[in-house]
């Protein structure tokens, strides 16, 4: 039996679609055509513009998996090594896998759970997947190894006043449903300033009607999804502006949040990370009020072994993911801070 709160429930994530997405949808949906069309096009192409890059140099995909696995068949991962964090979501493993890469696991940094880079520079690899965990960039310093950066969670932070996604010889973007934006539930995006990279993947997406016996698979993003796409990326400044509020909110409470105070940084709050050695006690606090918090990436998730890897390790026992969404209201706001003040 479901106990039943004097609380109106509090979920960790909630969609921010409203009837702009709908009736974008609903325009596709009479127009005649819904496959990939002119919808993911300019969806591209005002990708390129939020990026401030020239347009044609991104390419938008089924989901962020799909931009990984691409990124990495079109830097001819088949045979080589390819290093990623061990802490991060196992996306990573599995495009590298399906590519025929070997994989190489990595440590994470001590001030925020993104990959040690350091540690690249003395490992062998040839090929490098970096993402931006929970919105919060690093700057990627130049390596001998071709870097493909994971922007799933960090569309729109950036680096020298450089948005992410260009740091590498390939950018990865992610619209599953939770992300920062959503394309109607699934998407991804490439970006690269490499015309033959970008050639390459457009030809690989496009299987239909080609004569030459070369291997193409259905990757593509349809004009439904495009269309909800660009409704949410036109909104993601307010998203953005709301989700720093809310942090800001939880900082000013003196919650313990996860921040980097790297000099270049802008972060993109796509999560509010409580520093805490008390999950479980925090989780229960929260429960007893309705709201769900989660440990996003427990020890058995890590993507190598544990004791290879002590500081990911330590990052499975000491953080929190709140509730942080554009949605979220100011009262909801006051009944998170108040339950995790009750604990620590
Ligand atoms: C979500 C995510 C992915 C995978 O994206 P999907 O669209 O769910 O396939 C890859 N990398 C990171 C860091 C992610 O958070």
């Amino acid at each position: 039996m479901l106990a039943i709160s004097k609380f109106k429930h509090i979920p960790h994530n909630r969609l921010s679609l409203g009837s702009e997405e709908k009736c974008a949808a609903e325009r596709v949906l009479t127009s005649g055509w819904i496959a990939q069309g002119v919808e993911v096009e300019n969806f591209e192409d005002e990708f390129c513009d939020f990026l401030g890059i020239p347009r044609g140099l991104a390419v938008a995909v089924s989901s962020g998996t799909a931009a990984l696995y691409l990124a990495l068949l079109s830097l001819e991962a088949n045979d080589k090594t390819v290093a990623m964090p061990a802490y991060t979501c196992t996306a990573l493993r599995n495009a590298t896998a399906m590519a025929g890469g070997y994989e190489q696991f990595i440590d994470s940094s001590f001030d925020t759970p993104n990959m040690r880079l350091s540690q690249i520079h003395s490992s062998s690899s040839e090929i490098t997947i970096i993402p931006h965990m929970y919105g919060i960039p690093q700057a990627i310093l130049a390596t001998s190894s071709f870097v493909i950066e994971d922007c799933a969670q960090s569309l729109g932070a950036t680096v020298n006043d450089e948005p992410v996604g260009l740091q590498g010889d390939i950018g990865i973007f992610s619209f599953y449903a939770t992300k920062l934006i959503t394309s109607g539930g699934q998407g991804g995006m490439i970006v690269t300033t490499s015309p033959s990279i970008i050639e390459f993947l457009k030809d690989y997406r496009t299987f239909d009607q080609k004569y030459d016996g070369k291997r193409r698979f259905n990757f593509q993003m349809t004009d439904i999804q495009a269309a909800i796409g660009r409704v949410q990326l036109r909104k993601l400044p307010a998203f953005l502006k709301r989700r720093a509020e809310i942090y800001d909110r939880y900082k000013e409470a003196q919650l313990p949040l996860l921040d980097s105070k790297a000099e270049g940084i802008v972060p993109v709050r796509y999560r509010a990370m409580l520093r805490t050695t008390k999950q479980k006690e925090i989780l229960l606090a929260l429960d007893k009020v309705n709201v769900k918090a989660t440990i996003p990436l427990q020890s058995h998730e890590l993507l190598g072994a544990i004791e290879q890897f002590p500081v990911a390790f330590q990052w499975t026992q000491n953080i929190v993911s709140l509730p942080i969404y554009p949605t979220l209201s100011d009262e909801d706001v006051e009944r998170i801070t108040a339950a995790v003040l009750s604990c620590l």
